[in-house]
């Protein structure tokens, strides 16, 4: 793949055929995937094919390989100009996200107390494949108020209060979410799952606000150095995973009818104004809804620890998706535009002033989460003006070995220990799911961070460092 450097950290693939716009790799030399062992770059270029889209075809920072658009893309197509929303550009896991919270506790105070509420913290987050939840649905009805409402359900059903809906994406529950459209597969891999965290590479975090770069936003985000948070990553389980996977199948049937030709079965897709592609967007609206209740019930768990173990509350700082399309409007070539933004392994990062940020945020920008790894630390950085990408930037570091190369890498070592050795405590996980998630299966989320910030994406808030993590 031929990159043109046009600045430090921006690189052009050059549109050519079936290329209908260029590619667009916001990241550092040295961040840029190995071709010999990554094909992300082909899929940034596979993206730009896609009817409607607009401008470029975007990577983030942390771009690696997925299913059809790389994990780290963005790419928007014009709803009406023929443009197509891909499931794949949304990825198996919808809505999944990042959510964080602070606690009114310093980390020095917390210390005595680490391992009692990381072994409360253990006890009440529910976690693993499929193994059990804070909420069993077996009622149908309950399940379409969590696909309809998302956090703004589990509020109503007193799992939160007021103000975690102020400062959700959304404010807690994407409209338009349209259960009918959600298969009766999914909905019973999702029942029982309302509330748990999955596995692998989601987790629930207790950190300290290491550093801060800027006092001024960190104060408005209710952050301050020294002080404790809690990160919860996770998505909609097996319901968003059968939903991508009922539409990518739906849509490869019709893409004929409709004259798209893809270069890769992955990026099946449909117009956004046909049955087809307004069925898979309700649908996905509902995962979306899912997502966010999943990430409240899981605070709502951690939140009763906390109290009862330090006598402190913890309060949303905010929580984010970094798997999802949305309509939105964004001016092209000087007009305003309805687009379907796809963020694929890519957070929204809304600018200061914008209109659907909350008043006490709108001065100073949306927070961005970006976590790390569980050895080394993660980032909160905020919104910027004039940003490239349709207000998006990098949602982690990515990975960097596959879990196959991870597992391999750490024997004869004993990742529990180093961790621990480092002062993190680690609650429930096998050496192979450890092994997995070690450190040196990312990037480096310093330079990630920084690169994102170079190309003008976002900037930096503050930088998080990890003291005990439960892991899925
Ligand atoms: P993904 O959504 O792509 O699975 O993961 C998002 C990012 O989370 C990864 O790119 C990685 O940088 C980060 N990550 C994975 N595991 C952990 C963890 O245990 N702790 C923290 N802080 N970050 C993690
Ligand atoms: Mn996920
Ligand atoms: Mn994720």
């Amino acid at each position: 793949m031929d990159l043109v450097e046009e600045s430090p950290y921006r690189f052009r693939i050059d549109r050519h055929d079936p290329m209908r716009v260029p590619g667009v790799v916001f990241a550092s030399r040295d961040l840029l995937p190995d071709a010999g062992a990554d094909k992300s770059l082909e899929q940034v270029a596979n993206v730009a094919t896609l009817p409607g889209i607009v401008r470029a075809s975007y990577a983030m920072p942390d771009v690696h390989w997925g299913y059809g658009f790389p994990i780290g893309g963005v790419a928007a197509t014009d709803v009406e100009d023929g443009g197509v929303v891909s499931p794949g550009g949304v990825g198996f896991d919808i809505s999944c996200g990042v959510r964080l919270l602070t606690a009114d506790l310093d980390r020095a105070a917390l210390r005595p107390r680490l391992d009692a509420v990381m072994d409360g913290l253990s006890e009440s987050t529910p976690r693993g494949m499929g193994k059990g939840a804070v909420w069993h649905l077996t009622d149908g009805a309950e399940l379409d108020a969590v696909l309809r409402g998302g956090s703004r359900y589990a509020v109503e059903r007193g799992f939160g209060v007021q103000r975690d809906l102020d400062r959700c994406e959304d404010y807690g529950a994407v409209d338009d979410a349209n259960p009918a459209q959600v298969s009766e597969r999914a909905v019973e891999r999702g029942a029982r799952q309302v509330g748990s965290l999955g596995s692998g590479n989601h987790f629930l975090e207790v950190q300290a606000v290491e550093e801060v770069y800027d006092e001024a936003v960190a104060a408005a985000f209710g952050l301050r150095a020294g002080q404790v948070s809690v990160m919860i990553h996770c998505g909609s389980r097996g319901l968003g995973h059968q939903i991508c996977t009922d539409y990518v199948r739906g849509m490869e049937k019709v893409m004929p009818r409709y004259g798209i030709h893809v270069p890769d079965r992955q990026l099946a897709c449909a117009p956004v104004s046909s049955h087809e592609g307004r069925a898979y967007l309700g649908a996905m609206a509902a995962a979306a809804n899912y997502a966010r209740a999943n990430r409240q019930l899981l605070a709502h768990a951690a939140r009763q620890v906390f109290a009862r173990v330090t006598g402190c509350d913890l309060d949303l700082v905010y929580d984010i998706s970094h798997n999802l399309a949305k309509i939105e409007t964004h001016e092209v070539d000087g007009t305003p535009r309805p687009l379907c933004v796809h963020r694929k392994g890519a957070t929204r990062a809304l600018p200061p002033g914008h209109p659907d940020l909350p008043d006490d945020l709108r001065p100073v920008g949306q927070p961005v989460l970006i976590p790390g790894s569980m050895g080394t630390g993660s980032y909160v950085l905020t919104g910027v003006a004039g940003a490239p990408a349709w207000a998006s930037t990098c949602h982690g570091a990515g990975r960097v070995q596959s879990r196959k190369q991870a597992t391999k890498a750490v024997r004869g070592h004993d990742p529990r220990r180093e961790l621990e050795a480092q002062d993190i405590a680690v609650r429930g996980v096998s050496r192979r799911g450890l092994a997995e998630e070690m450190p040196a299966a990312y990037k480096d989320v310093a330079a990630v961070v920084a690169a994102a910030e170079g190309a003008g994406l976002c900037r930096k808030v503050a930088r998080l460092v990890p003291l005990g993590v439960v892991k899925g």
